[in-house]
């Protein structure tokens, strides 16, 4: 925990780097196309990565391109703008779910009244390894991988 001036907040040394709240107005598709059209790492990383979308987690970027059709190993530089804007509405509703949800409880998560939050109950590709895949027609099953340290699940037939 830190105490600073309000004037100086933008510039703290904790938050100076960080990019846009995914829920906020500075994120949109203009600014997640400019962000991800030059960078040739793959778009799960690049999702992750707190100087491109502050505080977006491992789960939820997991589900995100599950939802959006996105393959988590395609080079962020290789996706069409039109992709790259879809995922921000898409980036939108899975976190207003989970909120809706009241959060994600894995581990020892708690909502600030004691309940278990239940979004875990709605995933369609995280923690799912080996189960079908519920994109409507698909008849693909979910499989992990690891990219940078961290589980990634995801369909390999409508994910492309
Ligand atoms: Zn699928």
């Amino acid at each position: 925990m830190d105490l600073c001036a309000t004037d100086d907040v933008e510039n703290h040394k904790f938050l100076r780097n960080l990019g846009p709240e995914p829920l906020g107005n500075e994120f949109d598709e203009a600014y997640l196309q400019a962000a991800l059209k030059t960078r040739n790492t793959p778009i799960k990383s690049a999702l992750l990565d707190q100087k491109i979308i502050a505080g977006l987690g491992n789960i939820y970027v997991c589900e995100a391109l599950w939802r959006a059709h996105i393959a988590p190993t395609r080079k962020s530089n290789s996706l069409s703008a039109k992709r790259v804007g879809a995922l921000v509405p898409v980036i939108r509703d899975v976190l207003g779910d989970a909120i809706a949800a009241g959060g994600s409880s894995l581990k020892d998560f708690r909502q600030t009244d004691g309940e278990l939050g239940y979004f875990q109950h709605s995933f369609a590709a995280y923690g799912r390894a080996g189960e079908a895949c519920r994109t409507p027609d698909c008849k693909g099953k979910i499989s992990r991988i690891v990219q940078s340290g961290r589980s990634t699940f995801f369909c390999n037939r409508c994910q492309r």
